[in-house]
């Protein structure tokens, strides 16, 4: 497979019933996965759930105790590492020291014995907006600058498919967030398909088409990043995607539109179509910024639910926006994110507060409530 066939748009990776044991350990019990070409994919999940094991047998660094890898359509599951049409950018960018920085992206392509290759690392150069320090050595470049350099050496040579194994992780955090938007920049610009590993959830939903939430080796959910956000289907993907409220409770109605969740003598209306679990004991919730707060009992409306009366038990000033945490008796404890529009915050603690969120706002979990 030749690097050519892919310069357009990347290739598809397929994962089909992928299984990775280690001696003692089941590091990845089952995993499907289709990644399209030309997009960016991202694996999010906490530390050892899985992600960069899943990036090693890709990369053709782990072999899998079951399952198939192919890429743009071909089985390369059997395939040596170095020919596989995959190159991987790590957080270690490892960059030779003695060498300018155009030597060390025309590298790869020189032991290759590939045309021209000054010329096409001056062009992964240009990508990359620094093709005015070529002839610079990495020490005398910064951190992110390094970084773009790694990312310039990986993609020179077009492969299929670009791995990137939390290659942000070593850099502070304001050029983390520069380099987020840049790379993403240059995979539109480039139209690789990227599969890029994190555990910082704003990282992945910044950057990514497409994301994978990953937990004990298994996806938990895959989509878009608003719809994981707004839709999460379990308690881990509802909290590692930023803060949720939810709340236990039996479904005591439903009509074709609605369910009517009793949660501790309160009445919380969730959309059908937003709920996976429709009787029983269920799992709802809402987003923080979705929560407003009230100084009065706010009137009844069949749009909204309210629950208080409730207590402010802590505020946090974070310049844009505060949150509060309110405790109402028997339905728990929320959090409440306020814009900061006027000076100092609206509420304090100790104070009597009621809750409310519009009903197309919440969600419901397919967990199984314990
Ligand atoms: P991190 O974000 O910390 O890198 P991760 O999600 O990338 O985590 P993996 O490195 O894929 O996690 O590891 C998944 C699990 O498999 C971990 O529990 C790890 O201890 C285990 N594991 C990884 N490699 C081996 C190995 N060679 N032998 C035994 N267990 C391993």
């Amino acid at each position: 497979m030749s690097g050519r066939e892919f310069a357009e748009r990347g290739a598809d990776l397929e994962l089909v019933g992928i299984q990775k044991r280690f001696p003692g350990f089941t590091a990845i019990e089952e995993l499907d996965l289709t990644i399209p070409a030309g997009s960016f994919f991202a694996l999010l999940g906490p530390s050892g759930c899985g992600k960069t094991t899943t990036l090693r047998l890709v990369a053709g660094l782990e072999e899998p105790t079951q399952g198939r890898i192919l890429i743009g359509g071909r089985d390369v599951t059997d395939t040596r590492a170095h020919q596989r049409p995959v190159n991987t950018v790590f957080q270690s960018y490892a960059l030779f020291p003695h060498m300018s920085i155009i030597e060390n992206v025309a590298f790869g392509l020189k032991r290759r014995r590939m045309d021209d290759p000054m010329g096409k690392a001056h062009e992964a150069l240009k990508l990359v907006e620094l093709d005015h320090l070529a002839q610079r050595r990495p020490a005398q470049l910064s951190g992110g600058q390094q970084q773009r350099v790694a990312l310039a050496r990986a993609i020179v040579n077009r492969p299929a498919l670009l791995l990137l194994d939390e290659p942000l992780g070593a850099l502070d955090l304001k050029l983390r967030r520069q380099m987020q938007l840049e790379l993403k920049t240059i995979q539109e610009e480039v139209g690789l398909t990227f599969l890029h590993v994190t555990h910082d959830q704003e990282e992945a939903m910044t950057m990514a088409d497409t994301v994978a939430v990953m937990n004990k080796g298994a996806i938990e959910q895959m989509g878009a990043p608003e719809e994981l956000y707004e839709l999460p289907r379990t308690a881990f993907v509802a909290n590692f995607l930023g803060k949720s409220n939810l709340f236990t409770g039996d479904v005591v109605g439903t009509t074709s539109e609605a369910l009517s969740v009793d949660v501790a003598g309160h009445r919380i209306t969730v959309p059908v179509a937003r709920a996976q679990r429709h009787q029983g004991l269920v799992t709802v919730g809402v987003r923080p910024e979705k929560v407003a707060l009230h100084l009065e009992a706010p009137d009844a409306a069949s749009t909204r639910n309210v629950l208080g009366p409730g207590r402010v038990i802590d505020v946090s000033f974070a310049g844009v926006s505060t949150e509060y945490i309110v405790a109402v008796p028997g339905a728990g404890t929320l959090s409440v994110f306020a814009q900061n529009v006027g000076f100092g915050p609206v509420a304090h603690e100790g104070d009597e507060v009621w809750v409310s969120w519009q009903v197309e706002h919440g969600f419901g979990l397919a967990d199984e409530p314990e």
